[in-house]
């Protein structure tokens, strides 16, 4: 399902422009327009999922390839030194895109516990 009220849908659908880093069959990854972090990468499956807890109930699967593409991108960005992937989801979870994504974060020490 495409959503062309969905954002990251219209991202996938190439119809807003995006700086990819990774796309699979399923999964796109790409450069967060307003980075937190040196690297910051959101990474998204292709079809509509509203978010984690929705994906991992209806697909595993590909929450699993989510996985694997962070994988991947930890290899391809260099990424010994440490990163964080996090699914903001739902209001208090401080979710504002209603397409389930990861976000990888690294290039300086990250703080814990977030705010
Ligand atoms: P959330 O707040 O839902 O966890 O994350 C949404 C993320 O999407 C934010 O980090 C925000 O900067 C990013 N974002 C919003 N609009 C765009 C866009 O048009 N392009 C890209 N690359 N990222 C976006
Ligand atoms: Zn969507």
């Amino acid at each position: 399902m495409s959503n062309s009220d969905c954002l990251f849908c219209r991202i996938v659908s190439g119809e807003i422009p995006s700086t990819q880093v990774l796309s699979t069959d399923r999964v796109l990854a790409f450069r967060d327009i307003a980075p937190q972090a040196p690297v910051h990468i959101v990474v998204i499956p292709k079809v509509h999922s509203s978010d984690i807890a929705q994906l991992g109930a209806q697909d595993p699967a590909l929450a699993g390839e989510l996985i694997a593409a962070i994988s991947t991108l930890a290899a391809q960005e260099g990424l010994e030194q440490g990163f964080r992937v996090v699914f903001n989801t739902g209001s208090d979870g401080g979710q504002t895109v209603g397409h389930v994504h990861a976000h990888v974060l690294a290039g300086r020490s990250l703080t814990w516990p977030p705010g």
